[in-house]
C-alpha cells in the first residue's frame, strides 16, 4: 500500500527510498534523519535511531521509540529502557556491547490533552521501516539478534509469528547467511502485567539464553 506522504510529486512506498548509498552506521543515522516512509515521520518530534557501534555482536531490537525517546532522540530512555536495563544486568549479558534500536523510528501517538499515548505502529508502517532495519543488520553485522515485542518479530518473521508461543527460542534468520535472533517480550509488558515479578523473571530467562548463544 502506498503511504500517503509524497516528496514533489512522486509517491513514496517505503523508508527504501531515502536509504544512503554509503552503507556506514553514520550514513544510515543521517539519512534516516529525514525519512519520509510513511507519515509517523509528521508529528514526532525527530527520527529516534539506534545506539551502538558497528561489530556489536548483540542487536536488540525494540517496537519504537516513546515518549521521552522521541523527545531525546535516543532509543529505550524512557521507562521500558530501564526495565530493558535490570534484565540486561541480571542475566549477565553486557549491555555496553549492544546495539540498540527499534523496528519503526517514529514515535507513534495518540494526542489526550497534553499527553501522548503510546499507539500501536500497523503493518503497512512497520514494512514501510523495514528497509532501515535490513540496512542495520548488514553494517552492523551482529552474530545475535534479540526482538522484544511483536513489532519486531512480525517485521523479521511476518504476520503469523506469536511471541508467546515462539518466545526464548533461537531461530534461525530467514534469508541465509543472516544472524541467529531470539524473541521475547517488550519490557513495556512487564509495566504492564498484572505479575510484574513473573513477567520480569520471564524476560531475564530469555535474555540468559542469549548470554549462552554469545558465550
Ligand atoms: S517510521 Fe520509519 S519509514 Fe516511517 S517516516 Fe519514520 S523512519 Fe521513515
Amino acid at each position: 500500500m502506498l503511504s500517503r506522504s509524497s516528496v514533489g510529486r512522486f509517491a513514496v512506498v517505503s523508508a527504501a527510498d531515502f536509504l544512503p548509498e554509503e552503507r556506514t552506521l553514520d550514513a544510515l543515522r543521517t539519512a534516516a534523519a529525514g525519512c519520509r516512509g510513511c507519515d509517523l515521520w509528521e508529528p514526532a518530534t525527530q527520527t529516534v535511531f539506534s545506539r551502538g557501534d558497528t561489530g556489536a555482536r548483540l542487536m536488540l531490537v525494540g517496537e519504537q521509540p516513546g515518549d521521552q525517546e522521541d523527545l531525546q532522540g535516543k532509543p529505550f530512555v524512557g521507562p521500558a529502557g530501564r526495565v530493558l536495563v535490570k534484565a540486561l544486568d541480571e542475566a549477565g549479558v553486557d549491555r555496553d556491547d549492544a546495539y540498540v534500536t527499534n523496528a519503526v523510528k517514529h514515535f507513534k501517538f495518540t494526542p489526550r490533552g497534553n499527553r501522548r499515548i503510546h499507539a500501536t505502529p500497523d503493518a503497512s508502517e512497520a514494512a514501510a521501516c523495514r528497509p532501515w532495519l535490513r540496512a542495520e543488520i548488514e553494517v552492523v553485522a551482529p552474530e545475535l539478534v534479540v526482538l522484544l515485542g511483536a513489532t519486531a518479530a512480525k517485521t523479521v518473521y511476518g504476520s503469523g509469528f506469536r511471541v508467546t508461543k515462539q518466545r526464548g527460542a533461537v531461530m534461525e534468520w530467514p534469508t541465509a547467511g543472516g544472524p541467529h535472533a531470539l524473541a521475547t517480550i517488550h519490557p513495556s509488558a512487564v509495566l504492564r502485567a498484572d505479575d510484574r515479578e513473573s513477567a520480569f523473571a520471564g524476560l531475564v530467562a530469555d535474555l540468559r539464553v542469549a548470554k549462552e548463544v554469545l558465550a
